[in-house]
């Protein structure tokens, strides 16, 4: 851990404590194996140092593994550091990080850091271990198309979205966000039980597709949504604001759900401050290694 949890990871902390690969890959693999080592291949807890700084190797069954085995930062084709860097900027940055602006701070091509952004997005997808609770909404809405206003919009290009927010003190403490194909009670309600707690007093407008969710849901209830969601403006604040930031990255392409996934993570984290880096990094270190095939789908 290089973080805390009372002010933000500053770039010249960040720099001061990963200048060379070797610092890179000896955080790796402290992180990595914090908790003991155990080998991949027949379990056994006894290692040695294999040839390269911070492999280890198994004692029993000399399988060797390098720090970046098995983790997001398997075959990465450039340096560490600058894999390093790209964490730290996509952490801290409030607004996350084009793959452009990657490149062109550090020096490398903008389809090389497309690529890797692409491997963190996928360490942001939510844990489902923190559902939303107390004072919860729900709705739904339509993401998308080149330009959500512009005339003769294509409808089949938006895709719809629910979302759901928890309110603490007039404002939205965190939130969580789902594509779905259609709001029938099966989509809503399989959304709802891997984001918002049983006992949640959840308020949604009165669209049918809530209705069969009440008997698990206990605390539901319904309101109008009014013309423009006027009854839900905490909520409708918070998807402005998500499609304000998608239409500012210009080129977004691939799986929205990703990108939702991306804002999410560092809007419900904004209390983390300097601890983001860590989490993040550690998120990189349990998702196992994507193929270039995986993340174009
Ligand atoms: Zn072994």
């Amino acid at each position: 851990m290089i973080g805390n949890n009372e002010t933000d990871l500053s770039l010249f902390e960040f720099q001061k404590a990963f200048p060379t690969e070797n610092d890179c890959l000896k955080y790796l693999s402290n992180e990595k194996w914090k908790d003991g080592f155990v080998c991949k291949k027949c379990s056994n807890t006894n290692y040695c140092n294999g040839i390269k700084d911070f492999d280890r190797q198994c004692t029993k069954c000399r399988y060797l593994e390098s720090p970046t085995a098995g983790t997001l930062f398997h075959k990465v084709k450039f340096p560490l550091v600058k894999a390093f860097h790209i964490v730290y900027f996509i952490s801290t940055n409030k607004k996350g990080i084009t793959s452009t602006e990657l490149g062109r701070k550090l020096g490398l091509k903008q389809k090389v850091c497309w690529l890797f952004k692409r491997k963190v997005m996928k360490a942001m997808d939510s844990s489902k271990n923190f559902p939303l609770s107390g004072i919860v909404e729900v709705d739904e809405t339509f993401v998308g198309g080149s330009d959500e206003n512009a005339k003769g919009r294509k409808k089949g290009k938006k895709k719809l979205v629910v979302v759901a927010i928890e309110k603490k003190k007039n404002g939205v403490s965190r939130f969580y966000a789902k594509v779905i194909d259609k709001a029938n009670a099966e989509n809503l309600g399989d959304f709802m039980r891997t984001t918002i707690e049983k006992e949640a007093k959840i308020t949604t407008d009165e669209w049918t597709g809530y209705k069969p969710l009440e008997k698990e849901f206990v605390n539901m209830s319904h309101k109008k949504s009014g013309k423009k969601g006027e009854n839900f403006p905490e909520l409708h604040r918070v998807i402005m604001n998500f499609k304000g930031w998608l239409r500012g990255l210009h080129h977004h392409v691939g799986d929205l759900q990703d990108y939702i996934n991306e804002y999410t993570y560092r809007f419900n984290r904004s209390f983390m401050k300097g601890n983001i880096f860590d989490n993040l990094m550690n998120r990189m270190i349990k998702t196992p290694p994507q193929t270039y095939k995986m993340i174009i789908g």
